[in-house]
């Protein structure tokens, strides 16, 4: 074993110890020298620590995408309003309650209610829907992921029984932040939300991109101290995926390696918080959910979405979905979790602290 490599295989050690490391050992962990042995230390070593806390258990979160119309220009995403060529739709509070009833059935005890910033949805029509979902579904987490309110939204919101909302600072580079954003958006807007979601007891989640546009090594470190700081409940990491009617469409897609890697590091970071394996891992390789889930994540969030709107959903291209929408769907999925031996579980599923 030569020193460069002993020397991972201590950071590794460390991570797991004190749950953090220096920016620039966090960088070391990220490059691209990292040797495919030690790489596969840090996932074991992820992996090890996610059946201690969860066992083999992986938790389902019904995805409902109650808008795909936006006021935002983000320069990533299909969703921004100058993609023309989206036909634009908002759910009823009707229809989401139908695609919860049917979740319901299935089995899914989470409700993530996603969308673009949609001036037409008004705070009083979220709290419209989430209080009637609070109602009908009294033992279901409620979780919104639906952009930046203000911090008195955001509270109406939770007293109205969110519990859970889902907001990726994408970036806690300043610079980095304003090459991916027009200039009405602003960092520390988001930042202001997630630090508002945290004082008001909401389980907060954030995240990146892996390999968005103009994204270094150390811009990641950054991200990592960063919620190092914020303490997230919930870790949203999936690859960046161009979309072809974004300024963006030129890109190249994020790196798988790079964001396993990534769940590793915020598992042994953060034992007992909720991470994912994003649609995006799934929809950048074929194995992507599976290689997820093993590398240290422990949700996976089928769509719930009617069939209907699901193409016009479209935050990057040929977005995939875990096909679980029905009973059946779900028998599915876990006949193929089984097969790496990892079990659905319909509890609600709170962040654990541990
Ligand atoms: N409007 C809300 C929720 C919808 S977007 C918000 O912005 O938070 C949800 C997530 O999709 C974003 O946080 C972003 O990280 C991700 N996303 C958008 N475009 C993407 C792309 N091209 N590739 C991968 N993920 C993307
Ligand atoms: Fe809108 Fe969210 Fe897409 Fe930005 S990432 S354009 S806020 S839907």
């Amino acid at each position: 074993m030569n020193t460069l490599a002993l020397n991972i295989f201590e950071l590794i050690d460390r991570l797991e110890g004190s749950r953090s490391l220096e920016h620039s050992e966090f960088v070391r962990l990220l490059s691209d020298d990292i040797s495919p042995d030690e790489a596969l230390y840090l996932q074991h070593r992820a992996r090890f620590i996610t059946d201690r806390i969860f066992g083999r258990n992986v938790r389902i979160r019904g995805l409902i995408e109650i808008t795909n119309v936006c006021r935002n220009d983000c320069l990533y995403c299909g969703l921004r309003k100058s993609n023309s060529s989206l036909r634009r739709y908002t759910l009823t509070v009707g229809e989401i309650l139908s695609c919860c009833r049917l979740g319901y059935e299935a089995g899914f005890r989470t409700f993530v209610l996603q969308g673009g910033e949609n001036p037409g949805l008004t705070a009083d029509r979220i709290v419209e829907t989430v209080s009637a979902i609070h109602k009908e579904f009294a033992d279901c987490a409620i979780t919104l992921s639906l952009g930046e309110w203000s911090d008195n939204d955001l509270e109406l919101f939770r007293e109205a029984g969110a519990a859970r909302y889902l907001l990726r600072h994408e970036t806690i580079n300043s610079a980095h932040y304003s090459r991916l954003h027009p200039s009405e958006m602003s960092r520390d807007n988001r930042l202001r939300c997630l630090w508002t979601l945290k004082r008001l007891g909401y389980q907060t989640g954030t995240g990146i991109m892996v390999g968005s546009p103009f994204q270094t090594v150390s811009n990641i470190a950054e991200d990592l101290l960063f919620m190092k700081e914020l303490q997230p409940e919930m870790i949203g990491i999936g690859p960046f995926i161009p979309h072809s009617a974004t300024p963006f469409a030129g890109y190249n897609a994020g790196n798988l390696d790079l964001t396993l890697r990534l769940i590793s590091i915020l598992r042994l970071m953060f034992p007992g918080a909720n991470i994912p394996a994003t649609t995006a891992l799934h929809t950048l390789h074929p194995q992507g959910r599976d290689r997820g889930l093993l590398a240290g994540a422990n949700v996976v969030m089928p769509n719930l979405s009617p069939t209907g709107i699901r193409k016009q959903y479209s935050l990057y291209d040929n977005k995939k979905s875990f096909g679980a929408e029905s009973a059946e769907g779900l028998a599915k999925l876990a006949s193929q979790l089984e097969k790496i031996n990892l079990f659905i579980t319909t509890e609600r599923g709170d962040y654990k602290n541990v």
